[in-house]
């Protein structure tokens, strides 16, 4: 095990050559949610999010992959502020928006950062027409106009993101749905947004048209710039889309890397469990059904981490530190006590993180 080089808390670290000289998009230090549990006068807490730190660079699409409760919903609702983060910051263009907007998100924050949901029937009320929802979208956010220039605002929304206008005298019920979540992002747009959270937003819809969806999204950071943050538990699809991959277990980011790197040399044990669910024809031979089965029972079957509680291993007693995994240009890093660097590779770690709270509420 090679030895950790700085002791700095996580949150100062943070990948600090992601930014070029400018504040990223979006940067999440330390973020933490608890959920209350029990009954009304129990003081009993779930924690959902263990001190999460993520940054997403400007016109970068980065993707949230983890399995189901894993917290990525509401690493995304803390940061629309849908739910109130227990502890950390959010900075949205380097401004700490927790400071700023103390009680709820202002409207200068929707209109900077907008989200997407899973479920778009659920997010359009089926008593109003498609145009309905995007001319409140540009009211509220005083970007309605003049009734011309709303005309030309709805029609041009609709044309962005494949629907024609006609449509907008539809009613939700009678679109397909690729194109109610199609619409739930052009309301999304309506306000011409910097960040947009997309939370598993193709899941609800046929295979047929998921691909359509991603290609959109990847058109509007292409063509607009838009920052993302691309939830999803398939992996297959973030690594269609997304430039960097995040990858969530219990509550914490246990790997990080850029896309196609990450994916061709998984480091943590969750992270190749999640690869080895993926089809990939290039990789012949590996993660057969009983590899994969021991992978899963290696990982899954513990409250927090398979290794949680073993005396022999250290996560029982501390987190564990960084790694930088491979070339630093692929910016992959792993937080896991069994990975093992190379031997050349000891100025690799790259943060001891003295957090030893209690782990197993992570
Ligand atoms: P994911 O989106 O990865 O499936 P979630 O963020 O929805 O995961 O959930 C993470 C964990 O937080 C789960 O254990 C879930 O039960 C818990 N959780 C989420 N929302 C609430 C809530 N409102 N109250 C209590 N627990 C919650
Ligand atoms: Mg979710």
């Amino acid at each position: 095990m090679s030895t950790p080089v700085s002791a700095r808390p996580a949150t100062a670290l943070n990948t600090p050559d992601l930014t070029n000289g400018e504040a990223p998009a979006l940067e999440v230090k330390g973020l933490v949610k608890d959920f209350h549990s029990g009954g009304l006068f129990s003081r009993a807490s779930v924690r959902a999010l263990g001190g999460v730190d993520l940054t997403i660079r400007r016109g970068e699409i980065v993707a949230l992959v983890g399995e189901s409760g894993s917290g990525k919903s509401t690493l995304a609702r803390c940061i629309a502020r849908l739910e109130k983060p227990t502890a950390g910051r959010i900075l949205l263009n380097g401004t700490d928006v927790l400071k700023r907007d103390r009680f709820q998100a202002s409207r200068e924050y929707r209109s900077q950062l907008q989200m997407v949901f899973q479920d778009p029937f659920g997010s359009l009320n089926p008593v109003h027409r498609i145009e309905h929802f995007l001319t409140r979208s540009l009211t509220l956010h005083g970007k309605a106009g003049t009734p011309a220039q709303l005309r030309t605002r709805l029609d041009g929304l609709m044309t962005t993101v494949g629907l024609t206008p006609d449509m907008l005298n539809s009613y939700p019920h009678e679109l397909s749905g690729g194109q109610r979540q199609r619409v739930a992002i052009a309301r999304a747009l309506a306000v011409e947004p910097e960040v947009i959270l997309a939370d598993e937003p193709t899941s609800m819809l046929d295979v047929s048209v998921r691909i359509g969806i991603l290609n959109l999204m990847r058109q509007l950071r292409d063509k607009q710039g838009i920052s993302m943050l691309y939830i999803t538990h398939d992996l297959a699809s973030a690594r269609y889309l997304a430039d960097r991959i995040a990858v969530m277990f219990a509550g914490e980011l246990v790997e990080e890397g850029e896309s196609l790197d990450l994916l061709a040399n998984p480091a943590h044990p969750y992270t190749r469990l999640l690869v080895s669910a993926v089809p990939d024809p290039a990789r012949t031979g590996s993660y057969d059904p009983r590899e994969r089965a021991a992978l899963r029972a290696a990982v899954m079957e513990s409250s927090s981490c398979a290794f949680d509680g073993d005396p022999e291993q250290r996560c029982s007693a501390a987190e564990p530190v960084r790694h930088r995994v491979g070339d630093p240009a692929n910016e992959h890093w792993v937080r896991c006590h069994l990975y093992r660097p190379p031997a050349s590779a000891a100025s690799h770690a790259l943060s001891a993180e003295p957090r030893t709270e209690n782990k197993a509420s992570a």
